[in-house]
């Protein structure tokens, strides 16, 4: 029988993760559990820094980007003795068991965390990179790729006004599923990702195409994993006769009010986790496969690679024609 769950929010902030935080609480609560949140990641484990969370304390926070128990990076948990620490600071406060917020690197160290720590290990995947294992979606990555859809759709505009090339970066550190999603969304002429490499005069072969055919504007989207994409914008430019801009979207994809579905699995990934650490079952992450709220060893979520469907990047390019 647990009694006190810990929730830690780690790596980069996703919209949803408040969602997340509010539902563990409430549900945990609704069970009879203590829950406290740790902050600034695994730093708030280090430092022995926590906050009591109530029913109350989390109410306000479902419509709010990033998280209330602050994030960051935290290499010190890496290094010997990092989570040692961490557990000694499980125990201290009794914490039977804890939910851990963030992608697969927080999973990693969720998992090292473990193997030193006699309290239950639970994911719940939130990255708007949607880059982890086990899971179709991860908490943030909805309403990121609505932020860069509602702002591509404003470039596209001075685009066709200007009859220029616009290159959009966008980010999903060293994964296209951002990228992918985004670009079939606003109907990009070409999506450059990590997964399926294309040369310079692959691009310029598409845009000469497409000038053929009348289409004197375009959109590249970019996945930021895919290279330095101020070299590709002047590489283009002294290659190709319309003019290129390039347009780094960055931060504002990361920040923003979650949206509807962001907020939905987050409150539903959080129930089920309590649910299943109400019965004992720990090591695992929560995610979403074909619609249903399931669960994965968290060996897996933390280690195994998430392929990308590359079908998605052959329907984007026959409805760019
Ligand atoms: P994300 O969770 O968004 O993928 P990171 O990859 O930056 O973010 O990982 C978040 C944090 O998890 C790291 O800063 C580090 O503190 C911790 N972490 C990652 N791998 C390990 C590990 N093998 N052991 C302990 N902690 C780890």
């Amino acid at each position: 029988m647990i009694k006190t769950i810990g929730v830690v929010t780690s790596g980069g902030d996703a919209p949803g993760m408040n969602a997340a935080i509010r539902a563990v609480t409430r549900v945990g609560h609704s069970r009879g559990l203590q829950v406290i949140g740790f902050e600034r990641g695994w730093e708030g484990l280090l430092s022995n820094c926590y906050k009591k969370l109530t029913p109350r304390s989390v109410g306000g926070i479902i419509q709010l980007g990033g998280t209330m128990l602050h994030t960051l990076r935290c290499p010190t948990f890496e290094e010997p003795g990092g989570v040692e620490k961490g557990a000694e600071t499980l125990r201290q406060n009794n914490v039977d068991a804890l939910v851990v917020i963030g992608g697969d690197g927080s999973f990693r160290g969720a998992l090292s965390l473990g193997k030193v720590s006699e309290a239950l290990m639970i994911g719940i995947p939130a990255t708007i990179d949607n880059d982890v294992y086990g899971t179709d979606e991860t908490i943030g990555f909805d309403t990121a790729v609505n932020t860069a859809v509602s702002t591509i759709d404003k470039i596209r505009d001075t685009a066709i006004s200007h009859e220029r090339l616009f290159i959009v970066e966008v980010m999903g550190r060293k994964r296209g599923f951002l990228a992918l999603e985004v670009g079939l969304s606003v109907g990009a002429e070409v999506i450059l990702i990590p997964e399926a490499p294309m040369t310079l005069e692959d691009i310029m072969e598409i845009n000469e195409e497409n000038a053929r055919k009348g289409k004197r504007a375009g959109i590249v989207v970019a996945a930021e994993g895919f290279g330095d994409s101020n070299k590709l914008a002047h590489d283009l430019q002294n290659r190709i006769n319309s003019e290129v801009r390039l347009s780094i979207i960055g931060y504002a994809q990361r920040g923003g009010s979650p949206t509807a579905r962001s907020r939905l699995l987050a409150s539903l990934f959080a129930e089920r986790a309590v649910e299943l650490l109400c019965e004992g079952k720990g090591n695992v992450a929560v995610g979403l496969q074909k619609g249903a709220i399931a669960c994965v060893e968290l060996q897996s979520a933390a280690n195994k690679r998430k392929e990308l469907d590359l079908r998605m990047l052959k329907v984007a390019e026959m409805l760019s024609i």
